[in-house]
Parts: structure tokens; C-alpha cells; sequence
């Protein structure tokens, strides 16, 4: 099966290098070529110079792009894939999108004969290079058959969402937990060590009671408390995810004020942080408002 890959950051990478084997045939493209060259190299695969070069003749497409806006621009940009894909060929959209972008691509490029699911993961960058990846696919049960030996490939749990854009809404409203989680067990922290509990007492009690999460088990004890905060997934990115879900509830006129506000604070923390920075460190603007570190 002949497969474009779209997009090698720091999840496309991992993901693509589970394609890069039998039975599948890989060709390889990214906006700065020296990330495709290199993964080429390594990985004894094929790099394109254009998008439109990448996709030609492929039976299916993953692009893996910070958000939908650079899968329409990857779409319809100079040397895009829109005329360039083979009738009959699937796009599966790895990016965390958002549900109104992926139905207009899906419905562009329905009419000329390309099917189109959006198919965002969880599980972070060493779930992506475990190969055990959470993916929610939003879109036709035919058209998943197509491409399930390709999503197997870097997946474990695979959930059908709905129809399109559905897992690009499920993805979003999960993320805005993950910010939710961030921001508040931060904010509990620094309560309690201002009240004299250690945090790493404070978390003790709590990974062992009601109010603990992947944030109080894994994130703050592994990334916070050691101050190594590694870039594994960009603050800006996860910023991006939660607006998705606000202006998703907006639209469907939910009330949702908690996440609202965390949108707001994410929005905050990029502004002061900047776009390179990890998404953890935005327990910073809670440690700076409040004088302290936690470690
Ligand atoms: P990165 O920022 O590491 O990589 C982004 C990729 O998109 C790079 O290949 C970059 O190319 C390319 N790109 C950026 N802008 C453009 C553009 N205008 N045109 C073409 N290509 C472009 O992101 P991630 O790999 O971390 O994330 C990708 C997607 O996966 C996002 O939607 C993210 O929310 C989601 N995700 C990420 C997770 C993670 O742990 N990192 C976990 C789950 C989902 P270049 O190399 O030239 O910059």
C-alpha cells in the first residue's frame, strides 16, 4: 500500500517511522526538507520536494499539521494535494483539527472522488513511538475499512467518533480536560504550599485519592518537580485545542464557563511564554502570580 506522510514534527515523526516497513511503501514530506531528508535517510524511505509530488499516485495521505488551517493550506496551497490525489485515494487528517474545517475539506474532496477522515491521536509523543496511540476517527465505516491496516500500524485503542469532524471534537474536548487539570492542580499546589505542605506530600495524598489525574500522576511529579520541563507538545498547540472547544460549545450553545476561563489563562500563558515552550510550563503564570516554584 503506497503512503504519503505530511507533516514530521514531534508526534508526525514517530508516527510515520511505523509506516516506514513492509507491506507499507512510505514517501515522506515536510515543510523545512531538512526534517524529510533526514527521516528519509534514516528510515530508508523517500522524500518528496512538494506536497503535490508526495501524494501523486498514493492510495492514502496522513498529514499530521499543527491545525486545520495548515491542512487547508497543504490542501489548496501551491503544489497542494487537492488536484494531485488519485480518485479513490483516502486523506486520514492525524492532525487535532477542528470539526467545521475537516467537514469543508471533506466535502471538497468528496467531489473529486477522495475520501477524507479526521483522525486525531492521544497517548503524547512515546505513545506515538510505542506504536500505542489512542486514535478517534470521525467519518464513514468503508472508508475507515480502507485505511485501518495504516491506522493499526501506530495505534491501539482505534474509536469510531462519528461522522466527520467528530474526532476532531472529541479530541478538543479532551484536551481542554488535560489544560483544565493543569491549571487547577497548579493552582491546589500553591494553596498547599503556602499552607506548609511539601507538594510532594500534597501529591502523595492526592494520587492516592479522588482529586488525582495523568496531571497529578505523571505530569507535575515527572516534569514540574524535577523543573526539567521537556517539550514533548507545545503550549501554543494546546492553547489551539481548547479555543477548538470553546468556540465549539459556542456554536452549540453550551454553557461552559470553566472552560472558557482555562481557554482564556491558556491564551494568556502563550502570550507570556511564547509559542516554542511545552504545554506544562503554563503552571508557570500560577507559580509567578503567586511567588513561588513548585518543586
Ligand atoms: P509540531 O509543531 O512539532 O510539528 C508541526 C508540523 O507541521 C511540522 O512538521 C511543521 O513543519 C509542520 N508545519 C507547520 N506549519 C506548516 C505549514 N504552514 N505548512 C506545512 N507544514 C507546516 O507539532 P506536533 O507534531 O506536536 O503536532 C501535530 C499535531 O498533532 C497537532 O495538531 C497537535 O495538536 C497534535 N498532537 C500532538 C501531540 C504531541 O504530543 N506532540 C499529541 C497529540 C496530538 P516544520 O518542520 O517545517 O516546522
Amino acid at each position: 500500500m503506497k503512503i504519503a506522510f505530511l507533516g514530521l514534527g514531534d508526534i508526525g515523526a514517530p508516527i510515520a517511522s511505523h509506516l516506514a516497513r513492509e507491506p507499507f511503501d512510505l514517501v515522506v514530506w515536510n515543510r523545512t526538507s531538512s526534517k524529510s531528508e533526514e527521516f528519509a535517510r534514516n528510515y530508508k524511505v523517500r522524500a518528496a520536494r512538494t506536497p503535490a509530488e508526495a501524494v501523486s499516485g498514493v492510495d492514502v495521505v496522513i498529514t499530521c499539521l499543527p491545525s486545520s488551517a495548515e491542512v487547508e493550506a497543504v490542501v489548496h496551497g501551491e503544489n497542494g494535494i487537492l488536484g494531485a490525489m488519485r480518485k479513490g485515494a483516502v486523506l486520514v487528517d492525524c492532525t487535532s483539527g477542528d470539526p467545521p474545517t475537516s467537514r469543508s475539506i471533506a466535502a471538497e474532496l468528496g467531489g473529486r472522488g477522495v475520501e477524507f477522515i479526521d483522525a486525531p491521536v492521544s497517548g503524547g509523543t512515546s505513545g506515538a513511538k510505542a506504536g500505542t496511540l489512542t486514535v478517534m476517527w470521525g467519518g464513514e465505516e468503508t472508508v475507515f475499512q480502507r485505511v485501518k491496516p495504516v491506522i493499526e500500524a501506530f495505534g491501539k485503542k482505534i474509536v469510531h467518533a462519528g461522522p466527520v469532524g467528530s474526532g476532531d471534537a472529541l479530541k478538543a474536548v479532551n484536551n481542554a480536560l488535560l489544560a483544565v487539570h493543569i491549571l487547577s492542580t497548579a493552582e491546589g499546589l500553591a494553596i498547599l504550599a503556602k499552607a506548609g505542605v511539601d507538594p510532594r506530600v500534597a501529591l502523595d495524598v492526592i494520587n492516592a485519592s479522588s482529586g488525582r489525574s495523568n496531571t497529578s500522576e505523571n505530569l507535575i511529579p515527572q516534569r514540574v518537580l524535577t523543573r526539567e520541563f521537556p517539550r514533548t507538545f507545545r503550549l501554543a498547540l494546546l492553547d489551539k485545542d481548547i479555543g477548538i472547544a470553546s468556540v465549539l460549545a459556542e456554536d452549540l450553545s453550551v454553557s461552559t464557563p470553566l472552560i472558557t476561563l482555562t481557554a482564556d489563562r491558556f491564551h494568556e500563558a502563550r502570550k507570556k511564554l511564547g509559542d516554542q515552550v511545552d504545554h506544562v510550563e503554563a503552571v508557570k503564570i500560577v507559580e509567578e502570580e503567586n511567588r513561588l516554584e513548585l518543586k
